[in-house]
């Protein structure tokens, strides 16, 4: 899987600097950071960020969407994550409630059965969770509630 031609698929292509407060220009660098979220710090690897050698500050651009990659590694509880990996792990093809998501992706990060190139059928709770996973990735076909 290419990855740079993911990020710009979805992303558009980022400047490559961007003025800091300091009047020094940020530079736009790929790398880890530690991020903190609620009371947690967490390592978030291959992060696209602009950083400024004068005065060290970071920022994101808005594209990045950092606050979903790390309310997703809290909410799994995790401490590192991938960015790419963070942001795209988990695609779906059907409309659920954010909550209902959490619970898929806990269950199938969870579920090391699950082969690359294989599809799935997940029972959760009165769920039944259908998709197919490529590489690291899950694709969310459809949820069909069980009839008891
Ligand atoms: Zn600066």
């Amino acid at each position: 899987m290419n990855n740079d031609k993911l990020e710009i698929k979805s992303e558009g292509i980022r400047r490559s600097d961007k003025a800091c407060l300091c009047n020094e220009k940020a530079k736009l660098i790929t790398g880890s950071l530690s991020l903190s979220i609620f009371s947690s710090k967490i390592a978030v690897h291959q992060v696209p960020h602009y950083f400024c050698d004068q005065c060290k500050r970071t920022y994101f651009d808005s594209a990045t969407d950092i606050d979903v990659v790390l309310k997703r590694a809290y909410h799994l509880g995790l401490s590192e994550i991938d960015y790419i990996a963070g942001r795209s792990q988990f695609t779906y093809k059907v409309e659920l409630l954010n909550d209902l998501k959490l619970s898929i992706e806990q269950v199938l990060i969870n579920n090391t059965d699950i082969a690359s190139g294989e599809e799935f059928a997940v029972v959760q709770n009165n769920q039944v969770i259908v998709g197919f996973r490529e590489e690291e990735c899950f694709i969310i076909e459809k949820v069909i509630d069980k009839v008891i």
